[in-house]
């Protein structure tokens, strides 16, 4: 296809405010899926997914559109996640198309993952064209978001479409939108091949799938390419385009979009953001991407241990699939044999969760989820630190940095003093806030460590889901931390020990220990339950026993027989509070972390 009837874009929107749906519609009605082929939500093809009605692989599929001018175009779309943990992914797909659709629900306006994604188009300079969604609804007002747009992106709002995804009004204009105001591609076909590695993933059938985008030259089956970034050969066996099933084409040009297999074993032999090209070729590489760091760590053990080994299998195949999915064995003294896990985020990990509950049919205990410090050490050495069962004696620590993020969020006025006490009380400090009609940006300092739990969970509570959210990385900056376990009978429990800060170990380990007081059921004896920081406890509660009334059995007063059924069950406890193990149900493990 020449240049000038290629557009590439990606739609960038608030979770929600119909994404899925318009790309279901944009492909229906240019006829790219037979009718009776058209399911909701073609491109969310995770199951998961579609259930939670999240996108989070990147998806694409290849449109050809007759536009009024009567000419053919082939429209290339790239579905980017919307979910603030797969900022990365966003960012780096917006780099292989020249334009988005910024798509808002026009009955909600502006929201944070809103801001965050049209930010990451006005990164990659993207041409933006404004869709005002859910037009059919009577709570839209499309005045009202257009000043939204103008006043809190900054972009103008005055070619906006407006749009009912739902029952295809404005969808023929949107269409002509992408032709007329989106720029086509630039590239050369008589150049060296050079192609961007946008995205991979594994198939079962097939291997590695590499989705590039052509910048120069052109790309056919059977030649030999060579990955930019660490010089490997691959043979070329199959290349084709998304419809959005996969189907074979020749040869792939400038300015396109598809994929390639070239019999490469595990994503991990592939850099998202390589440049590719020829055997032969010497390229200058595009500007590198640096690939997406987990920041959430926690254990994930099978709650029969027996499941193990099938435990270790479900893991290496899930991550075949997921570069930014990280493990390593772990073993704990209260969960046995698991693994250290690392996530983009919270979303990440109850993502991966899921899939191992459901797909594989394993039960877990998820450990507390933690953030990764850097630990200075006296003798003037520093390491990461991802478990806080690591966590060296305090007497050798010189001092602790945590992760700092840079959260926005954007709520009705109402809300706002909830939202403020949160943050302050997530030790939080105000960076901005600002008003854009009855809604008020709040941009906050925080720590990570006190967002990666339940922060999002409190948020949607107190604002009656009203607020939206989203956040960055910032930095690394030292703070009071010192790591707080919790002993149950007086045995640490690894599983449940966490890095806090010290003003707030007590409010914390308080909240633990009573939490758990409930959370474990009462055994023959009496369970002292602690928190504690290095050898001093800060917190403490105690399980009284379960009483068993072993006299009742006897009928009469022979006090003697009494006393004596009575001194064996005191000795009954004793041994079992020796040898005794208590058990922790598997819920324990989630709530007892989860502050409210
Ligand atoms: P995404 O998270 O941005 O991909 O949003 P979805 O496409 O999954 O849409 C979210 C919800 O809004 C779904 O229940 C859709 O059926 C609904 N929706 C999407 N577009 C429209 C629309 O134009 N009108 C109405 N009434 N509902 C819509
Ligand atoms: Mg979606």
């Amino acid at each position: 296809t020449a240049l000038s009837h290629i557009r590439n874009f990606s739609i960038v929107a608030h979770i929600d405010h119909g994404k899925s749906t318009l790309a279901d519609r944009l492909i229906q009605s240019t006829n790219t899926v037979a009718e009776r082929d058209m399911k909701a939500q073609m491109l969310d093809s995770m199951d998961i997914e579609r259930e939670r009605g999240i996108t989070i692989k990147a998806n694409t599929v290849r449109i050809d559109y007759t536009a009024e001018n009567g000419e053919s175009y082939v429209l290339n779309l790239i579905d980017t996640p919307g979910h603030v943990d797969f900022a990365y992914e966003v960012s780096r797909s917006m780099r292989a198309v020249e334009g988005s659709l910024l798509v808002v629900d026009s009955t909600q306006g502006v929201e944070a993952q809103t801001l965050a994604n049209v930010y990451h188009a006005i990164d990659a300079d993207h041409e933006i064209v404004p869709v005002f969604n859910k037009i059919d609804l009577p709570a839209s007002d499309i005045s009202r978001v257009a000043e939204q747009v103008e006043d809190v992106i900054g972009i103008d709002a005055s070619g906006a479409i407006a749009v009912s995804a739902k029952t295809g009004e404005g969808i023929m204009e949107t269409l002509e939108a992408i032709v007329q105001h989106l720029p086509a591609p630039k590239g050369d076909a008589d150049a060296p091949l050079k192609a961007m590695l946008v995205d991979s993933w594994y198939d079962s059938y097939l291997g590695v799938i590499v989705l590039v985008r052509i910048i120069d030259g052109k790309l056919r089956k059977g030649e030999k390419i060579k990955f930019i970034s660490n010089g490997t050969i691959h043979h070329v066996d199959r290349i084709g385009v998304f419809r959005p099933q996969m189907e074979n084409v020749d040869e792939l040009g400038p300015g396109e979009i598809g994929f390639l297999t070239a019999s490469i074993k595990q994503v991990r032999d592939t850099r998202v953001g390589d440049t590719i090209t020829h055997q032969r070729e010497e390229v200058t590489p595009l500007p590198g991407f640096k690939p997406a760091q987990p920041v959430v760590f926690c254990g994930l053990f099978p709650v029969d241990s027996a499941l193990f080994e099938d435990l270790r299998e479900a893991i290496d195949k899930l991550a075949l699939n997921d570069a930014s999915f990280s493990f390593e064995m772990e073993s704990s003294a209260a969960l046995g044999f698991g693994f250290r896990c690392g996530f983009l985020g919270l979303l990440h990990l109850e993502v991966i969760r899921d899939r191992i509950e459901r797909e594989y049919d394993i039960d877990l205990i998820t450990t507390a989820p933690s953030v990764i410090y850097h630990v200075h050490l006296k003798d003037d050495t520093q390491f990461d630190l991802h478990n806080p069962a690591d966590m060296p004696d305090m007497t050798l620590v010189d001092h602790i940095q945590e992760p700092r993020i840079k959260a926005t969020i954007l709520v009705p006025d109402e809300y706002l003093g909830e939202v403020l006490k949160l943050c302050q009380d997530r030790r939080g400090i105000q960076e901005d806030l600002t008003y854009a009609g009855s809604r008020a940006m709040a941009v906050y300092d925080l720590p990570l460590n006190e967002v990666v739990f339940d922060f999002y969970d409190r948020l949607k509570s107190v604002t009656k889901g009203y607020a939206s959210f989203d956040y960055s990385l910032m930095g690394y900056r030292e703070d009071n931390l010192v790591k707080m376990s919790v002993l149950v009978n007086d045995e640490p429990v690894d599983a449940l020990s966490m890095m806090v800060h010290r003003d707030r170990a007590e409010t914390r380990g308080r909240a633990m220990v009573e939490k758990l007081k409930d959370l474990i059921p009462r055994h023959m004896f009496k369970i002292p339950i602690q928190a504690a920081i290095g050898g001093k406890v800060i917190a403490r509660e105690t399980l009284s026993a379960m009483r068993k009334d072993v006299t009742a059995k006897c009928y009469g007063g022979d006090a003697s027989r009494k006393r004596k059924l009575l001194d064996k069950q005191k000795a009954g406890k004793k041994k079992m509070r020796q040898f005794g193990k208590v058990d922790i149900p598997q819920e324990a493990f989630i709530s007892a972390l989860k502050m409210d």
